[in-house]
This record gives C-alpha cells, structure tokens and sequence, in this order.
C-alpha cells in the first residue's frame, strides 16, 4: 500500500536479523543469540515486531525455555526498553520486596513502614491485582484521599524524609514488560519461567533499589503451584539480580491458605493496620518479620524488626506514609452495604483452600478480570476461624462483603470444594519453606 510499510518489510534487523528468523531458532530449540535478543525486544517496544510475532516468540520461549544466558540478556534488555529511576542518595540504604500474589497477601502495608521506622528505605513500585490475587494499590487506595501516581521528586522527598513510598510504576520504567505482559496475558504465555523472571526483576532492577527480598508463593492460590517450580522460579531471579549488581534474596513461602483473616482490599488495610499496632493475625506477624530480616540483612542495617512491630513503632510511619499521598489514617475505611454469613454445615476441623476463598472475593467484587476494571474498595472474604480451627455444626465460617448481592451465589459457588469441615485435620504447612541466596 503506498504510503504504508508492511509489518513484514520492517520486522527486519539491521545486520539482517529478522522476526521470523528469531522464532524459527526458538522454535527449533536453538539458543536466541545476544543481538538477536536485543533486536527483537527493542523493535517489538517500538512497534516495529508485530504482536502476533511476538506472541508467536513467547510461545516458543514456553514450550523451548531459554537457559540462564538468555534470560539474563533478555532482561537487559527489557530494562534497556526505558529508563532506571534514579533516586539519588535518600541518607538510608535502599530495599525492596516483591510478591509473586497471593490471596490475602497485604505484607507489603504493614513490611514498608516496619522497615523504614528500623532504618532503611523502601521504594515500592507496584502494579495492580488481577484475577483472584490482589494488587497493593488496590488495597491503598480504598483509603481516602490517597494517590497512588507520584514524580521521580515526589518518590525521592519521600523516601528522604518517611523511608518508605508505595506507589504506582512510571510509565517510563521497562515499556517492553508492559506490552509483553499484556500479550503473554492472552496468549497462554503467562506461565513460561524466563518470562516471569525477566518481567519482574526488569522492573525492580530498573527502580534503582539496593536490594530485594522476593516473596515466592507456593500453593492453591498462588502463580506457582508446585514447590519444584517455585523453587527454578526462586532461582532464576535471584541469579539475575545477582547478575546485574542487586543483591536478591528469596523466599518460598506457603500460598495453600489464605494469609491472615481478611482478603479484600479495605479489609486488608484494616488488618495491616492492626499488625502495624502490634497486633493482627501470628501468620500475618510472622511473614511480615521474616522479610523485613531478610530485607535489613541486605540493607547492612542492625535492628531486631519483631520487637519494633510489637512495639507499634512502625504505625506512626505508616500514618505518614499515607498522609504523604493524600490520604487520611485516621478517616473511617468504606463498608460493604451487604454481607452475609457462610456457617459450618457439620462439626469437625476447618478447611479454607487460599484458590477459593481469592475467586470467591474477587467475585464478590474485590478484584478484576480485566485491567480497566474498577473494584469494589469494600468488597472481600473475612474469615472468622482459622484452618486447622475445630468448629461446630451452625457455627459462623466466614463473612461475604459485598456493595453487589448478586454476585453473592457466585462467590458461593467458588467456594464450593474450598471450604471443608472433616473429621481429620490437614496438617498446616510451615510458613517460610526455604531461603534461596
Ligand atoms: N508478575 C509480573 O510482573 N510479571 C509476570 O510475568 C508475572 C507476574
């Protein structure tokens, strides 16, 4: 067509690689070489690979993996895609987390300020939930006022004087993940393990954060099912953050129950606000302190990070960190205008399968099936036992909250198989499985 270059004609390399070339040699089991890698994640950022090209290369990638030369290539080149935020120096070390999403995962609120009041910094730049775990900011903005988007200044003032910022990632930071994410995210191409690892360490590498503790979930409600693949998971990034100068330390840690009482995105800040006072659920304590260690190991700061949570000393932090973007500490969180009771059918020990209680409250309203979704602040699951919690016939189980009735059979049906009440209990999984350096 005159006037208009073909997709064909511009997938082409400058020293002659070309799109297909590059899918043919993964396809075949073939090692992509580094110019190749560079090329076609920079053409794919500029338009100029075609999305069902790229689509194609990331299939291949799933079905033909890429060994750990690869990978570690492909992630430069996915922070080569934008820029690396530089925060200059805030007067404390830097240190991050990061989550592979679980159901009732609201570390992060109560981690940031626990880990700035001992004495470093943390830059957190997160991303927003989809399907049944929930994203951070989520969570954050059902309190109001609080906002989420802030500058390179803002992020850098505040880490300067509160030690801690979530917040939104900048557009500028890895654009290749952006557009990869969301083609991997229709195309099946989700699950392939260099393309998990190189989409999330390129961000956090690019954050300019000193080092990162990550947060590998295994179970029901997690990303990763089996131990064996969090574990190659667990690896990888951590050698990529070791192979680009950030020192990454990870944890697999139990995602078959729900973590803590509350999933939903209020309900989550209101539990994270009692651990932050010295209180909340022992898992939601436990994990939150396990990090927070790992994280001031890293960070080359002398703290003893349980006896500040138990303390409260991390809350007045926290009343800061919110108030910094907006937000009220002190104003009263939404409420669901309608929630209902599921009880226990017979006497026996409890069940909760983390799967099902996190479709069922992102049924209810709380979560996203697609990224322009809005989400229901108040909406969620809170449990009323624990798993493992002897119970008797009639007894109260959990609470479905909800500002939409009908989506109430839905979550229901979610939980239907996921809630159990038997005779013999399941023994519990510990918490932190395994430290991976
Ligand atoms: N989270 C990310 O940021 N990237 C992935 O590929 C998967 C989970």
């Amino acid at each position: 067509m005159p006037g208009r270059t073909s997709v064909a004609a511009v997938s082409q390399g400058p020293v002659g690689i070309s799109a297909v070339d590059v899918i043919i040699a993964k396809r075949d089991g073939g090692r992509l070489a580094d110019e190749q890698i560079d090329w076609v994640v920079a053409a794919y950022t500029r338009g100029d690979v075609a999305d069902e090209q790229m689509a194609a290369l990331a299939m291949a990638i799933l079905l033909n993996g890429m060994d750990a030369a690869e990978t570690s290539r492909w992630t430069q080149a996915m922070i080569d895609s934008g820029e690396v935020l530089a925060l200059g120096d805030v007067g404390r070390p830097l240190v991050d987390k990061h989550s592979t999403g679980g159901v009732g995962d609201k570390i992060t609120l109560p981690l940031a300020p626990l880990v700035a009041a001992c004495g470093a910094a943390v830059p957190q730049l997160s991303g927003r939930g989809l399907g049944h775990t929930g994203g951070t900011l989520d969570k954050l903005e059902s309190i109001p006022g609080w906002r989420a988007s802030l500058t390179l200044d803002e992020i850098a003032a505040q880490l300067a004087d509160v030690g801690a910022v979530i917040c939104a990632t900048t557009p500028t930071l890895a654009p290749a993940d952006r557009k990869l994410y969301a083609l991997r995210d229709v195309t099946g191409t989700v699950e392939a393990i260099p393309l998990i690892a190189s989409s999330i360490m390129s961000k956090k590498i690019a954050e300019g954060t000193g080092g990162l503790v990550l947060d590998v979930k295994v179970g029901s409600g997690a990303f990763m099912k089996s131990r064996d693949r969090a574990r190659e998971l667990a690896e990888t990034m951590v050698r990529l953050g070791t192979d680009h100068g950030l020192a990454t330390t990870a944890l697999l840690t139990d995602m078959s129950v729900p973590l803590g009482r509350a999933v939903g995105n209020a309900l989550e800040v209101a539990e994270s606000v009692e651990v932050l006072r010295g209180g909340g659920p022992a898992d939601v304590v436990e994990l939150t302190v396990a990090l927070a260690r790992e994280m001031l190991v890293l960070a080359g700061v002398e703290a003893d990070p349980a006896a500040v949570l138990a303390s409260g000393a991390a809350y007045p932090v926290w009343e800061r960190m919110i108030a910094a973007q907006g937000g009220d500490p002190a104003a009263p969180l939404p409420v669901a205008s309608h929630v209902e009771t599921v009880v226990a059918d017979r006497s026996g020990v409890v069940g909760l399968d983390a799967l099902a209680i996190g479709t069922a409250a992102w049924r209810l309203g709380a979560g996203r099936a697609r990224k322009e979704h809005p989400v229901q602040a108040a909406a969620g699951v809170l449990l009323l036992v624990d798993p493992g919690d002897p119970v008797e016939a009639g007894q109260p189980l959990l609470e479905l909250h909800t500002d939409t009735p009908d989506a109430v059979p839905g979550a229901r049906a979610a939980l239907a198989g996921g809630v159990t009440v038997s005779a013999d209990p399941t023994p519990r999984n510990p918490l932190v499985q395994e430290t991976i350096r």
